[in-house]
């Protein structure tokens, strides 16, 4: 009989597709199909390289097994199965001197802000992959608009495409992604990037089927520039929707508090439209603390000004403004700290936390001294939030 054993799995519903875990996995145990991204039990160490990186915590997940889910049976699924019930005290010993190694491990690989996440429990229920990479849906370009200012170094446009009468639902939160074209250096045909919709789940025009990204031109970067190059009427290939936790919930009273660095405000606007237009005015209300480097840096900076306090307060803060000294989304949080600590006291608070991986560590720090003042602790109240899914991070 074989001894029962952790598998490394990936939750499908939960992966956006980013392939950021098969790049970093350095014995190349992580593959992807058309449909999939998946691990291979018999090349995976447990080294944990792949768990820091992933932007959903979709990789963080194990079954105890008798024997491995094979590739085929991965690519298959929709969603995980469930843990099975191993019956017998077999190797029970050998699993757990693993799980403590393990839990070892994936303590230090989940230090930082992320990790799993749920979606709120109103959340309404995300359709994904529709469109995957072996089927992807074509898109025809609506719009191509500088967000930011044209003198500047940083070039950020709003995207909007049109389906065509193609399905794509999406929510608010979600992402696709973009088939760039060409090759890549082996010859092969590229992989998508992904981008969160910065639009509403009934479009970027209400009752249009269209959605809006919020793209950065990156020096060298093969799709940014692919993208912010797009004229209107071109087309492109889209992979997804995807993403099943980083949602709003279904609830007008939630409090929303959103935490975002530079093109990571795209699911920030989504989230602001979508309550703009279905919310009156009773709302829990909505608070945005935005990072970038200076007001002609900051996407949407000229809209944002006509959103009222009533539905949205925000905290725009900049890095560097000449004569001013840098701020940053964190020290922000700390001179707000009553606001702060009020919204982490109220249980239909919800966090959203998107852009910069660098900024978790000072937005988790932010938090700790937050939440310490209140005599609490952060990473239980952190756990806490996350198991009902109130906290969310999506970072690069
Ligand atoms: P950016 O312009 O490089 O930075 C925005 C602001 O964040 C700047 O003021 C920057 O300050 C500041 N910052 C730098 N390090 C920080 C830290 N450790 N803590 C707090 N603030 C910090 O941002 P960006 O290039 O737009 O990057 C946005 C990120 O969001 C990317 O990683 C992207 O992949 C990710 N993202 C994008 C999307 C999308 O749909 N496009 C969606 C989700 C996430 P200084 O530069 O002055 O230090």
């Amino acid at each position: 009989m074989n001894k029962p054993f952790k598998q490394h799995l990936i939750d499908p519903e939960v992966c956006i597709r980013c392939y950021t875990c098969e790049m970093t996995c350095p014995e190349q145990a992580i593959e992807h199909d058309d449909n999939n991204v998946v691990v291979n039990a018999d090349l995976c160490n447990f080294c944990m390289d792949c768990i820091p990186v992933c932007p959903t915590g979709s990789i963080d997940e194990w079954r105890v097994v008798k024997d491995a889910h094979s590739l085929e049976e991965q690519y298959s699924w929709d969603e995980l199965p469930p843990q099975e019930d191993i019956a017998g005290p077999a190797g029970d010993a050998d699993l757990d001197a693993l799980d403590e190694a393990m839990a070892a491990l994936l303590a230090d690989a989940h230090q930082g802000a992320g990790g799993k996440a749920k979606a709120p429990a109103t959340a309404a229920k995300p359709t994904i992959n529709l469109h995957n990479l072996g089927k992807p849906v074509e898109a025809v370009v609506q719009g191509n608009y500088r967000l930011t200012d044209s003198d500047g170094n940083v070039d950020v446009r709003h995207i909007i495409l049109d389906f065509q009468g193609h399905p794509m639902p999406v929510l608010e939160g979600q992402s696709v992604g973009i088939i760039p074209p060409g090759t890549d250096a082996e010859g092969k045909p590229r992989l998508p990037r992904l981008y969160s919709i910065s639009s509403p789940r009934d479009g970027e025009r209400s009752g249009y089927n269209n959605v809006s990204l919020t793209v950065k031109r990156e020096e060298h970067g093969v799709c940014s520039n692919f993208v912010c190059d797009l004229e209107k009427g071109d087309t492109v290939k889209i992979t997804g929707p995807f993403g099943a936790t980083f949602l709003l919930p279904d609830d007008p009273e939630a409090r929303i508090m959103m935490i975002c660095t530079g093109t990571g405000s795209a699911p920030m606007r989504a989230f602001t439209m979508r309550r703009q237009r279905t919310v009156g005015a009773k709302n829990g209300g909505m608070t945005m603390y935005f990072g970038a480097r200076s007001p002609k840096d900051l996407p949407y900076h000229g809209p944002l000004k006509k959103v009222p306090e009533s539905l949205l307060k925000q905290h725009l803060v900049f890095s560097r403004v000449e004569g001013e000294p840098k701020e940053y989304v964190q020290d922000r949080m700390l001179t707000d700290q009553p606001a702060i600590a009020d919204m982490l006291k109220d249980p239909k608070c919800y966090i959203y936390i998107c852009g910069l991986r660098g900024m978790e560590e000072g937005v988790n720090s932010a938090f700790s001294t937050i939440a310490s003042d209140m005599g609490t602790d952060w990473l239980s109240l952190r756990d806490t939030m996350r198991e009902e899914g109130r906290y969310h991070v999506e970072t690069y």
